[in-house]
């Protein structure tokens, strides 16, 4: 009855010569199938987002991919049985296949990161089984492919306790330990009742499956403490490299930023917000102290060292009772010194490793698994709800800092996200080749991104980003609701820097003092103070929030002298010029010099008011923009209107003076960079 395929084959070579185009053919097959099937769960994502464009996409992308992933893993273990002698009938090799197929497609939906590569485990162990005398009965198989449904179920299960009680091991080691060992416990299981297998598997998917729909459900409010009316619980929110004009409530496109704008409705949201530096070190260090660049001096060079000297915000409102916790996505916030004051620091390691491997780059690029292009948003999320529930002292008000990186470079993604900024396939797929290629290019392919529709699609990949961190930052602040009273809580959400999106040729936002870098988002959500929809004009900077929050506790601020002042509204007078600089230091030495001219070498200072732009370039390449006629600051007026030129040159070295000078050393202390932190800030873009 049974029309083996190696029946006459006892070299195993041989036998694997004989079948293997059968074998892909199958596996061919299959992956199409499992494509198919998989584009239907993504419908009922599409359902809900009117996106009708999505699943003719979903199929084909999804289709290729188990197709990518099947005919690869079929030869492998078909290879191997080949060559250790086992025989398969017809039948049996699709029972196999129908086993590898099931886990694939539950791989896929719940993407975490071991299972897929312990996915031919169970199909070699049922191929093994399948294959002894005793076990030759197809009902053998069948009832093993549900009993790896149900381990994948139980994986879910552990990803599920994992995001709701922040437990101590990583999603993708516990979610494949779960996988292996109860794959194991069943298999003996069914071994030893040899009969009624059937039965007994199905009933164990079933148990599992409502266990892990039991397990999904919305957690409700958890140890909710008492609310605080004098102490506030405070948590600051960067959202790191977030450009203004995306948000909807700063007139960006409808629907990206759904997150944001409701909680812009519930904000105070200022519209003249500035940073007083272009990228990310710098920036925190004038949020953290308070300092413009100039005065704390951490400015120069990807791993400067914020000075000890230095008292920043979380020493500051330790002395005031409050517990503090830092999570940060941003490896150049690590080994900075930035922690100084925080008693809990985590700076959030995403797999950077596999994540640059070909392999990986192509998965990211057909759309799986997500934790793999997430830049730290998922497990910032974690550690939030495990410091919430596990680590908080209930006795104190505490200061949360959270720096999420998803529109950071390289943007790249999920697909769903992509999907839903480009709306049609051969876009999609020009833009994810743009989005992965990041990856490996030595310097930032991205920079060299001409005018047209390269440059357009970089755009709407950044979109993409955007996007994705919204619906990151919805789940973040979800899980904050559930654990405090929002409204007792200071909520503060900025950005440290934007990013440059080809305004004038530039790109990213090292070299770059526009307003698309400097001008940054600002929300502050606070009921009692802050009413909420407010809109604040007038021009503040990112060191204004330290001030601000010692008046909405309406204690004095343990550093004196700061810049800054307070932005509740009841006392808010915008200042008449943001400042901001462009120090690039022993940074130069890293960037790859024919990226850049030599005179975007320049140290920059920028003043800006409401209507004039002042760019001082230590290279004498000064430029003066009127705002108000060349938003785009296109066109430079320094020779043109001198007048204005001088003024403001006045006013900037003015200014300058009222700031002290870091003094107490050259310039800060730089940190060691090992061989671990120098990768992950390559992959950021900043060193090659
Ligand atoms: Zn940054």
């Amino acid at each position: 009855m049974q029309t083996s395929a190696y029946s006459d084959g006892a070299d195993g070579s041989a036998a694997l010569r004989a079948t293997w185009p059968g074998v892909v053919v199958s596996s061919a097959l299959l992956g199409l199938a499992g494509g198919a099937v998989y584009a239907l769960c993504e419908v009922a994502f599409v359902a809900t987002d009117a996106d009708l464009y999505f699943p003719v996409a979903s199929v084909a992308i999804y289709g290729i991919l188990v197709l990518f992933l099947s005919v690869p893993l079929g030869l492998i273990v078909w290879g191997g049985a080949s060559l250790l002698g086992w025989r398969l009938s017809a039948r049996q090799q699709w029972a196999v296949h129908a086993a590898l197929l099931l886990q694939l497609l539950l791989v896929l939906l719940l993407r975490p990161m071991l299972v897929l590569l312990l996915a031919p485990v169970p199909w070699l162990t049922c191929a093994w089984l399948a294959n002894r005398r005793a076990l030759n009965d197809m009902r053998w198989a069948w009832s093993l492919c549900a009993i790896a449904t149900a381990a994948c179920l139980l994986a879910a299960d552990v990803l599920g306790w994992k995001r709701s009680t922040g437990g101590g091991v990583t999603d993708e080691f516990g979610a494949a330990l779960t996988a292996v060992a109860v794959f194991t416990v069943a298999v003996l299981l069914v071994r030893l009742l040899k009969r009624g297998t059937l039965a007994v598997s199905t009933a164990l998917v079933v148990v599992v499956a409502v266990g892990s729909a039991w397990s999904w459900r919305p957690f409700g409010q958890i140890n909710t403490p008492a609310p605080s009316l004098m102490r506030p619980n405070i948590v600051l929110i960067v959202l790191d490299t977030m450009r203004r004009d995306v948000l909807g409530c700063y007139g960006g496109p409808p629907g990206l930023t759904s997150c944001l704008d409701q909680l812009a409705r519930e904000s105070a949201v200022y519209d003249d917000a500035y940073s007083p530096a272009a990228w990310t070190l710098p920036a925190h260090a004038s949020l953290i102290t308070g300092l413009f660049p100039r005065t704390h001096g951490c400015r120069a060079d990807i791993h400067h060292w914020i000075d000890e000297e230095m008292i920043t915000l979380p020493e500051m409102l330790q002395r005031h009772g409050y517990q503090t916790a830092a999570i940060c996505s941003n490896a150049v916030l690590d080994g900075a010194n930035f922690e100084q004051g925080f008693e809990r620091f985590e700076c959030v390691d995403v797999p950077m490793g596999l994540e640059h491997m070909r392999i990986t780059r192509l998965l990211q690029l057909l759309g799986l698994p997500d934790g793999w292009i997430d830049k730290g948003s998922v497990r910032s999320t974690c550690e939030l709800v495990n410091w919430l529930d596990h680590e908080r002292d209930r006795e104190r008000p505490f200061f949360l800092f959270v720096n999420l990186l998803e529109p950071h470079q390289p943007y790249l993604a999920p697909l769903r996200h992509r999907a839903a900024v480009i709306d049609n396939i051969a876009d999609l797929s020009a833009a994810s080749w743009l989005g992965a290629n990041q990856y490996e290019s030595t310097e930032w392919d991205i920079r060299r991104v001409g005018p047209g529709r390269n440059s357009e699609l970089a755009r709407k990949m950044y979109e993409a980003e955007v996007r994705y961190q919204d619906d990151a930052l919805a789940e973040l602040i979800e899980d904050l609701s559930a654990r405090v009273e929002l409204d007792q809580t200071l909520l503060i959400v900025t950005a440290d820097h934007g990013e440059s999106l080809g305004e004038n040729g530039r790109w990213g936002h090292l070299f770059v003092v526009n307003d698309a870098v400097l001008r940054v988002p600002l929300l502050i959500r606070f009921p009692s103070r802050f009413p909420a929809g407010s809109r604040i004009t007038g021009i503040c900077h990112l060191t204004d929030i330290v001030p601000t929050i010692f008046d909405v506790l309406n204690e004095p601020c343990p550093q004196d002298s700061l810049p800054g002042r307070s932005l509740a509204p009841d006392e808010f007078r915008g200042a008449e010029y943001a400042y901001s600089e462009w120090t690039p230091g022993a940074m130069v030495r890293r960037v790859t010099p024919r990226a850049f001219r030599k005179s975007q070498l320049s140290n920059l200072r920028v003043l800006r008011g409401t209507r004039f732009k002042l760019v001082w370039s230590s290279g004498g390449d000064h430029q003066l923009f009127d705002l108000q006629s060349d938003p785009a600051e296109s066109h430079n007026l320094y020779r043109v209107n001198e007048e204005i030129s001088r003024s403001m040159e006045f006013a900037m070295e003015k200014l300058r003076d009222a700031l002290p000078q870091y003094s107490i050393r050259e310039n800060a202390p730089s940190a060691p960079l090992d061989d671990r932190h120098e990768l992950r800030l390559k992959h950021l873009g900043y060193i090659h």
